[in-house]
C-alpha cells in the first residue's frame, strides 16, 4: 500500500542514518527533499539513485496537492529534509497534515534530531522541556520571547545559526542575567563538535574567543537549577 514515510537524515555524520531509514529510501518511489544536492550526497553515500522532488519552505503549500496525487496513484513517498527530523524546524507538517486528513498511511521513523541529541548530552534537566526553535532575528522581538519564558519551570531549547549566535547570547543574558546555566551544543556529530556548559556570561566569552562557524543548539536551564547541585526533583 502506498504511504508517506518520514525519514530522519543525519545531522552531520552520514553513518547516523538508521537501517530502517536506508530500507525505506531503497523501497520508495519518490524522495521529497529541500535541496537535491544535499539529498544526492546522502543517496550517493548509500549508493542509491532515486527520483527526487523538491519540498521546501517556499513551495510546501504548492507541492502538497501534487504529492497527495502521487501517493493516490500508488507511489510511496519518503519525506526528508537537509538534516535531522523532517517537520522539526523544517518543512513537513503540511504534507503530514494533508495525509492525516485523508487517512493516508504515515510511517514515522525515529532518528537524528539536533534538539534531542543536545539535550541528552547537556547534563541539564531533561524530564520536561520547551522547544522554541528559531527565535525572531530582531533584538526587541527576541528579548520579548525571553521575557515571556524567563520564569518557566522547565528547560528551554532554541536553534540558532553561526551568524547570530553571539547576538542571541547577548540578548539572552540581557534578560536572564549572566549566571543562568546554559548549554551550547555546536557542530554535533561533526569533527568540530563541542559542548559549552556553564553560566551564560562565561559561555558568551568562551564562544566569542573562538571561531563561531557551525550550527548551534542552545539549552537554558530553569532558574532554580544549580549545575553542581543537581537535584533529582527537577
Ligand atoms: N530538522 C532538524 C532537526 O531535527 O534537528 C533541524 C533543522 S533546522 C533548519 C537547522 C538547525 O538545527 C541549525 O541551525 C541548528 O540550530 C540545529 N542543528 C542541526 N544540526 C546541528 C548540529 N550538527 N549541531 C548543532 N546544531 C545543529
Amino acid at each position: 500500500m502506498s504511504k508517506l514515510v518520514i525519514v530522519p537524515t543525519p545531522i552531520g555524520n552520514l553513518d547516523d542514518i538508521s537501517a530502517r531509514a536506508i530500507d525505506a529510501l531503497a523501497r520508495c518511489d519518490i524522495v521529497l527533499c529541500e535541496d537535491t544536492r544535499v539529498c544526492s550526497k546522502l543517496l550517493n553515500h548509500l549508493k542509491m539513485d532515486k527520483k527526487m522532488l523538491l519540498y521546501r519552505d517556499d513551495n510546501e503549500e504548492r507541492q502538497v496537492p501534487k504529492i497527495i496525487d502521487l501517493i493516490g496513484e500508488g507511489n510511496t513517498v519518503c519525506l526528508t529534509s537537509d538534516a535531522g527530523t523532517p517537520a522539526i524546524s523544517d518543512p513537513g507538517y503540511r504534507i503530514v497534515n494533508a495525509c492525516r486528513r485523508r487517512k493516508i498511511p504515515i510511517e514515522s521513523l525515529p532518528g537524528a534530531c539536533a534538539l534531542i541529541t543536545a539535550l541528552a548530552a547537556s547534563g541539564l534537566p531533561s524530564n520536561g522541556f520547551l522547544f522554541l526553535g528559531f527565535l525572531p532575528n530582531k533584538t526587541s522581538a527576541r528579548t520579548n520571547m525571553f521575557k515571556k519564558y524567563i520564569d518557566f519551570d522547565y528547560t528551554l531549547i532554541f536553534y540558532e545559526s553561526c551568524h547570530k549566535i553571539l547576538k542571541f547570547l547577548k540578548d539572552l543574558q540581557s534578560v536572564i542575567g549572566a549566571t543562568r546555566v546554559i548549554c551550547v551544543a555546536r557542530e554535533m556529530t561533526k569533527i568540530h563538535e563541542i559542548f559549552h556548559v556553564g553560566e551564560v556570561g562565561q559561555i558568551y566569552d568562551e564562544i566569542a574567543a573562538t571561531s563561531v562557524k557551525g550550527e548551534y543548539v542552545i539549552i537554558v536551564a530553569p532558574q532554580r537549577f544549580k549545575f553542581n547541585q543537581c537535584s533529582l526533583d527537577l
